[in-house]
């Protein structure tokens, strides 16, 4: 219920006023949903109300007119309602089995000039979902990678899954363009993570007059940035001198001085990780683990890192057990298994030596990843 005496001038508007009404009649009141299809979902309430949800991908970045033309689908067959799912797919939902027959005609039948569609239907069952994914360059000031150009380069290698269930189990995949990481591929199926590695450049001639020196220093999670002074044309000026064999290319500093940007062609790519997942289905959550180390930034279609992830998609599809998610494959089959099956090189990157950060700072183990 809408709280008494909201403050409705001030944020988002009460989700509830929302609600197509046949969500707001049964809330709480649903008893069962089935898939119909791929992208189709069936939801009966106990008053004997049914409604389809359809589910088509969302594009990473929607122009005004791709936006306006969701909000005509939406007005056209849905009462004007639609809403987008935690992957960034798009759902429209009608009441009856005609209403759904022509929403899915309508959709199918929207396409661009090339033949693709616009509003391609799928993401649900033992699918490649969309990708749940961070911002990239447009966006963001420490990416790694981009987000945007991998994102729609694996979806693209991706494409088939989408649309189908075929899968053993669903297959998650998340990006995320630097390791302050506001995706979610520490527990994804397959996490796509940009890293740098390299230490940040100190732009001596202009840090004191552009940065908080005490704030730079203070940023430093691991305490290698101190206050230096360097000569600039005969004159002494207030700087920063790195600790490179303390750096872990966080960017953090960057984000506290423009003077120290990290960003490098050479240094900066991505590391791919798999074997995550959230649920308690089977075994008990994972976290994903590092199965790649670096693969170099190649826009604009990442031809590396997207062979990589069909590959290691097509190995699972053909060998893992029916509900089996991809690290459970992995953890039955051996991970020396699937390193040798999905064709990846075992390097010393792959060691997991990692427990607990907030106590362990260095090597504890030999315990390896596989
Ligand atoms: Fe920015 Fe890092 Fe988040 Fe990417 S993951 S948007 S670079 S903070
Ligand atoms: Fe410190 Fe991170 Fe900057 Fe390296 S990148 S100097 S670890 S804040």
């Amino acid at each position: 219920k809408p709280m008494e005496g909201r403050i409705t001038d001030i944020g988002p508007r009460h989700y509830e006023e929302f609600y197509p009404a046949v969500i707001k009649k049964n809330k709480g009141q649903w008893d069962y949903h089935e898939i119909v299809k791929p992208g189709v979902l069936k939801h009966a309430a106990l008053s004997g109300d049914v409604v389809y949800t359809v589910r088509v991908g969302g594009a990473r970045l929607m122009s005004v007119t791709h936006v306006r033309e969701i909000c005509e689908i939406a007005d056209k067959h849905c009462g004007g309602h639609l809403r987008f799912t935690t992957r960034n797919n798009v759902e429209f939902m009608v009441e009856t089995e005609e209403a759904l027959n022509g929403l899915i005609a309508d959709l199918e039948s929207r396409k661009f000039a090339g033949g693709s569609y616009k509003f391609p239907i799928g993401g649900t069952g033992a699918c490649v979902s969309n990708i749940v994914h961070t911002q990239g360059y447009v966006h963001c000031h420490t990416p790694a990678t981009d987000a945007s150009g991998p994102v729609k380069a694996v979806m693209d290698e991706m494409f088939e899954y989408f649309q189908s269930m075929t899968l053993p189990a669903m297959v998650r995949i998340s990006l995320a363009c630097c390791l302050n990481m506001c995706g979610a591929v520490h527990c994804s199926d397959i996490g796509i993570v940009g890293i740098h590695r390299k230490p940040p450049i100190v732009e001596h001639d202009r840090l004191d007059n552009i940065c908080e020196i005490p704030l730079a220093i203070s940023a430093c999670p691991t305490g290698a940035i101190k206050p230096t002074k360097v000569e600039i044309d005969g004159k002494k000026v207030n700087s920063v001198a790195v600790n490179a064999s303390r750096c872990m290319y966080c960017g953090n500093c960057y984000t506290m001085c423009p003077a120290m940007p990290l960003a490098s062609g050479e240094g900066d790519g991505i590391v791919l990780m798999v074997g995550g997942k959230v649920s308690n289905r089977i075994s008990m959550p994972k976290f994903s683990k590092v199965v790649v180390a670096y693969i170099p930034n190649e826009p604009p279609r990442w031809p590396t890192l997207t062979k990589m992830i069909k590959h290691i998609v097509e190995v699972y599809a053909k060998d893992a057990n029916k509900y089996e998610r991809l690290g459970e494959w992995a953890e039955r089959i051996g991970w020396e298994k699937f390193f040798e099956l999905c064709d990846l090189e075992f390097s010393h990157h792959c060691i997991d030596d990692f427990r607990d950060p907030a106590y362990y700072t260095w090597r504890q183990s030999t315990q390896f990843k596989f």
